[in-house]
């Protein structure tokens, strides 16, 4: 049997490109960050495809043969279709042989973890079958962990029998889903400052959105290496997900979005900026006593808006004082819809929805 082709380590990579040295000077500390990720060969080493291909399929040499027409003498849909078409296996017995197969990077969800608790959005963007994607993420990583992970991809009819498969593709267009409309999708429901859109591949299904990120990482020796290289596209080369913690920490330390710390001085520089005091004292001024000045405690949306609400009520002169006889005040409820009591200091509405300029999670189409 032929085994597959082993992928080629460029060298002398004659275009400039940003290195880990000088990611901090790309990293604009005033724009928030949003994370896409592509499934086969960069969540998971291999494609989950091609493991169905070669065993359930056409097999490796047409698999190869088709692979290698794509862009040449077939469209990635065309050829896509013809290799899904090829399969005869039922859905269950296709995820025992992903489970057999597949190896997930094993710092990836450590990755996950780190983007969740520093209030980044993460988005799996895939040219696969979304029933095999959440298959193996549930396989790997459990289903309460793969529930937290949200999937763009296309969609597929797979008979009980397993002698159809029929991808669902999420765009009209010749590459099936197109990555790049996708992430244009998710910058147009962004209300506010635009993110800085960060992107990792490895293969010709990422080709199209290598432009549209702001930041890509491309996987050592592979198509979208190649592709970056060709056309001048500035990257960072990544084995592991081990390495793209390291630069996306980089990204975060001193963006007022994402770094506690940051937050915590962007805040005090307002409360300064309205009351006229220094940082460190506007840090320790009065505040409503149900908040605090933790660092790193405010990463919610909600919490933001208190945040908004605290730098206001800091900047505020103090309310008088009741007179020393005075009966003890109540507080007054007020029981309009639509008051959020547990954010709220005393009558000031609290809108509903979303304020402008966060970031939503891209929503995923479980449809
Ligand atoms: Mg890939």
């Amino acid at each position: 049997m032929t085994q597959p082709p082993q992928p080629v380590i460029l060298q002398n990579l004659s275009i400039p490109r940003p290195s880990s040295g000088n990611l901090a000077a790309l990293a604009e500390k005033d724009r928030p960050i949003a994370v896409f990720s592509d499934f086969d060969g960069t969540i998971f080493f291999q494609d989950t495809g091609h493991v169905l291909f070669d065993k359930f399929g056409c097999g490796p040499e047409q698999r190869e043969r088709l692979d290698k027409s794509i862009g040449k003498t077939m469209s990635f849909r065309a050829a896509s279709e013809e290799l899904w078409g090829s399969l005869n296996v039922t859905l269950p017995e296709a995820i025992a042989e992903l489970k057999k197969k597949l190896t997930i990077d094993p710092d990836f969800y450590t990755f996950f973890e780190y983007l969740q608790t520093h209030d980044i959005p993460f988005t799996v963007i895939s040219a696969g079958m979304k029933p095999l994607l959440r298959a193996a993420l549930d396989e790997f990583l459990g289903k309460e962990k793969s529930a937290k992970i949200k999937i763009v991809s296309n969609d597929g009819e797979i008979s009980e029998d397993g002698t159809v498969w029929k991808p669902i593709w999420r765009h009209d267009s010749e590459l099936g889903h197109d990555k790049a409309r996708s992430v244009q999708e998710f910058r147009d429901s962004v209300e506010g400052v635009q993110p800085k859109v960060v992107f990792l591949g490895d293969g010709v299904s990422d080709l199209a959105a290598a432009s549209q990120a702001d930041i890509l990482f491309a996987r050592r020796g592979l198509a979208l290496e190649e592709y970056c290289i060709e056309n001048m596209i500035p990257y960072i080369p990544y084995n592991r997900f081990k390495e793209i913690i390291v630069d996306v920490k980089k990204l975060v330390k001193g963006n007022k979005y994402h770094d506690p710390e940051a937050k915590e001085a962007a805040r005090r520089a307002k409360i300064a900026q309205l009351t006229g005091l220094s940082p460190l004292t506007a840090a320790t001024g009065d505040k409503p006593p149900s908040k605090g000045f933790s660092l790193g405690a405010a990463s919610s949306d909600e919490e933001d808006e208190d945040e908004d609400s605290d730098v206001e009520a800091a900047a505020k002169p103090p309310a008088p004082q009741s007179p020393p006889h005075s009966p003890p005040l109540k507080p007054v409820l007020d029981e309009r819809p639509g008051l959020d009591r547990k954010h709220s200091t005393g009558t000031v509405p609290v809108p509903a929805g979303k304020p402008a300029g966060k970031l939503a999670p891209f929503e995923e189409d479980d449809a």
